[in-house]
């Protein structure tokens, strides 16, 4: 089997106006090499989309949305395609992220009809999951985990998920400085990938990319990454300052 490139995908979420992301991703670019061992992708505002494509070209680095909708057009307002999302350059779209969920009302049944919507248009979801510090405490971590993938990837065949990228993001580890360890981590990217095979077989669970989120910084993303189920992480506040972004996307030279 071949090795799982990892990825590192930064989530700007509502941050950067279309002047700023565009000069976030040439001071990024600028610093990180051609040809790199790991893929690149960032998220921007939707309003930032276009721009940050034009920006992105000649470089290695993919471009992702925050959401997708999932009719391609229609009376919804405040809602984005992915007719609009491909039109506007994304290769990647992030799907389910807690602060959706939280939010947004976003559900299991909202988050299956955007992994649908995302596949129709050959978009990467990258489909986020995980437990509040709650659940966790109440020691529900992988029940909470085991419904969240049932329900998301209801009525999906292996054969559809060749391009899926999954994302552990412990809500209580998102934007508050706390990291999962990395046996923690560990634990739960082994538990999601024996999930992935029980539901949809062994060849899928071992090419499936699994992201981990929460906190993740340049001084514990080597550690993070060195664990043999992590393939990259999903980083939000520290994805925002291009240096500190690159740092993290160049973990394996600083190890
Ligand atoms: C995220 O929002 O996906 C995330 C992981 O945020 P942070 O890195 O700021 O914890």
């Amino acid at each position: 089997m071949a090795a799982r490139k990892p990825l590192i995908a930064g989530n700007w979420k509502m941050h950067k106006t279309v002047a700023e992301a565009v000069d976030a991703i040439r001071n990024l670019a600028e610093r990180i090499p051609g040809e790199s061992k790991v893929e690149i992708m960032v998220a921007p505002p939707f309003t930032a989309l276009a721009p940050a494509a034009e920006a992105l070209k000649h470089t290695a680095i993919a471009l992702g949305a925050q959401n997708i909708f999932w009719e391609d057009e229609g009376p919804y307002t405040g809602e984005i395609s992915g007719p609009m999302l491909t039109s506007a350059g994304c290769s990647h779209v992030i799907i389910g992220h807690s602060e959706r969920r939280q939010y947004f009302g976003e559900t299991d049944e909202t988050v299956n009809k955007r992994l649908r919507a995302a596949f129709r248009h050959g978009l990467i979801p990258v489909f986020c999951v995980g437990e509040t510090e709650g659940e966790r405490e109440a020691e529900k971590t992988f029940s909470v985990l085991d419904k969240q993938v049932a329900n998301g990837l209801k009525d999906f065949v292996a054969d559809d998920l060749k391009q899926l990228v999954l994302a552990y993001e412990p809500v209580w580890a998102i934007g508050t400085g706390k990291t999962a360890t990395s046996e923690q981590a560990q634990e739960v990217h082994a538990f999601l990938r024996s999930l992935i095979e029980k539901k949809l077989g062994r060849g899928l669970a071992e090419s499936l990319r699994i992201l981990y989120g929460g906190s993740v910084k340049p001084g514990n993303a080597a550690e993070l990454m060195g664990m043999p189920d992590l393939d990259g992480a999903l980083v939000g506040g520290a994805s925002l300052d291009a240096k500190t972004f690159s740092e993290i996307v160049l973990y394996d030279r600083s190890a």
